[in-house]
């Protein structure tokens, strides 16, 4: 995942995520892991784009809840793999 995608979200929540996508890759362990996709859980718009990013791939599927400590604030993160 890009830090530039999730910078909209502010400097907290980008590192947060930053984190918790390479943890995400780092249990996954695998050397292909690729379709890296993120959304504010509760905003429609966002969610809906999740779904069709996650829909357009294959193999295997991760998608994981997050909320962060501080802010509270809930995101759904994923990414594909096994190619
Ligand atoms: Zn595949």
């Amino acid at each position: 995942m890009e830090y530039a995608e999730l910078e909209k979200y502010g400097e907290k929540e980008a590192d947060f995520l930053m984190n918790k996508f390479a943890k995400m890759e780092d249990d996954i362990d695998d050397s292909c892991t690729d379709n890296f996709r993120v959304c504010k859980i509760g905003n429609a718009a966002e969610e809906e784009l999740y779904e069709d990013h996650k829909s357009s791939s294959c193999c295997g599927e991760e998608d994981r809840e997050v909320t962060h400590p501080e802010t509270g604030k809930q995101f759904k993160i994923g990414c594909n793999y096994g190619h």
